[in-house]
């Protein structure tokens, strides 16, 4: 059987390689509307507002704007003049569809736009037809992370404007670049890090490219062709590898063990998700822990809806089974993104549901309804081989981080058996509904 895996992956193989080498001058990626249009601001003057008047940290409101200024001057300055930012700042704003592009610490555990696994999360509004950014939020995780502006005495906190770069390159519409490690785009930042500040080449690129190569005045639209570095798709010759290195994985112990390595390759051209973060790394026993529903089950219808004027992905699955709580035939998971219409939600390190898929799902509840546990983390997606049930976690372009180290997320096929071992032995086979 595996002989028979081996020869028919050989060609998908030697099609990656020439992939690869035709796109290997460059590393960035953009941003894109479900339809591949890039999604970038029109031409003129952005307004950015300001909100650090927590103080978190010790860190004066002042001194944390100024982090923000500089993570933004460092962006701007790859530009041309045809994109100006100018920045206010005042107390008690908020994340949403307000027209208003705000930068703030998030200060409250309840606040829905404060995911607790992530460092910071940039929310991009745009319009569908054209890719133009209508507005753009950041807010950085206060709660959970510690912070510092201070080079000199930093051990065991966050370097603000170094994580501010990163996110600003995402406001500005910029993706990850994976295979650039020096990059400001680059998926990883560990404590005290102050690399990001400055950007590498390989961000001036991306940078350039979509503002200098790309015309988008007003609602009008792209005229220029669109270049390079970004495709989509593609899920079924990588499942198949996965597969395959879930068989030989089968037979080691460990679950570090069954962590499969992304290549750069394949991720260059575009497969799986772009638009990711960096995530506090769960042990399984907190994910399940932190989890008030647990469930296997099959998405079967899915809607974008507008909830407070924002695109809002809600999908119902068909319960087979659960662990924790009371098991009902559906549940109802709202995250939020998509797009509606005109309108297009883009949230750094959400993946949305498929339908039609399998899954197994940590669910927490939240003010706006259950959400899967640690972003991706929460979502296991259901396949078989033969008699083998193989559940695959996918954390591709996410950064996973916890006590100052930081690794890359991959994608990860495990046993039934292995998971019913991580999780506590036969975790969904509790009750049904
Ligand atoms: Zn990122």
């Amino acid at each position: 059987m595996r002989i028979s895996h081996v020869s028919a992956i050989r060609p998908v193989l030697v099609m990656l390689v020439i992939l690869g080498i035709q796109s290997s001058a460059e590393a960035w990626e953009i941003k894109t509307t479900n339809s591949g249009t890039p999604i970038r601001w029109a031409d003129g003057n952005v307004s950015i507002d300001f909100d650090f008047s927590a103080e978190l940290y010790g860190i004066p409101s002042d001194d944390a704007e100024q982090e923000a200024r500089a993570a933004f001057a460092s962006w701007g300055s790859a530009l041309d003049s045809h994109l100006a930012f100018s920045y206010t700042s005042e107390e008690g704003l908020e994340t949403g569809r307000d027209g208003l592009s705000v930068v703030r610490w998030g200060t409250d555990a309840g606040d829905e736009f404060v995911d607790p696994v992530a460092l910071g999360t940039t929310y991009l509004t745009y319009r569908t037809s054209t890719g133009q950014i209508l507005e753009a939020d950041i807010v950085v995780n206060g709660v959970d992370y510690e912070w510092t502006v201070v080079d000199e005495e930093c051990s065991d906190r966050y370097d603000l404007q170094n994580i501010l770069a990163h996110e600003t390159g995402h406001l500005f519409g910029v993706a990850h670049s994976v295979d650039h490690n020096e990059s400001t785009m680059y998926p990883s930042a560990g404590m005290c890090e102050t690399k990001k500040r400055e950007l590498s080449a390989d961000d001036q690129e991306a940078i350039t490219f979509l503002y200098d190569s790309i015309a988008l005045e007003g609602p009008g639209g792209l005229t220029d062709e669109i270049l390079g570095c970004q495709a989509s798709g593609g899920t079924g010759l990588w499942g198949a590898i996965v597969l395959l290195l879930a068989f030989g994985a089968l037979s080691h112990g460990r679950w570090i063990r069954l962590l499969i390595p992304t290549s750069g390759a394949l991720l260059l051209f575009g497969i799986g998700s772009v638009q990711a973060s960096t995530l506090f790394a769960l042990e399984p026993s907190e994910l399940l822990a932190q989890s008030d529903a647990v469930v296997q089950g099959s998405v079967v219808k899915q809607e974008v809806v507008l909830r407070n004027d924002q695109p809002t992905t809600i999908s119902t699955i068909a319960v087979a089974s659960c662990a924790k709580a009371s098991c009902p035939a559906t549940v109802v998971v709202s995250q939020l993104g998509g797009e509606v219409g005109e309108v297009g939600l883009i949230v750094s390190g959400v993946h949305h549901l498929e339908v039609g898929r399998e899954l197994v799902l940590f669910l927490r509840s939240t003010n706006a309804g259950l959400r899967p546990v640690g972003r991706s983390q929460g979502i296991f997606e259901v396949s078989r081989v033969g008699d083998v049930e193989v559940l695959t976690q996918d954390l591709r372009g996410s950064v996973l981080t916890r006590a100052g180290r930081a690794v890359e997320g991959t994608r990860m096929a495990v046993s039934r058996v292995q998971f019913d071992l991580m999780f506590g032995h036969k975790l969904l086979k509790i009750n049904a509904p």
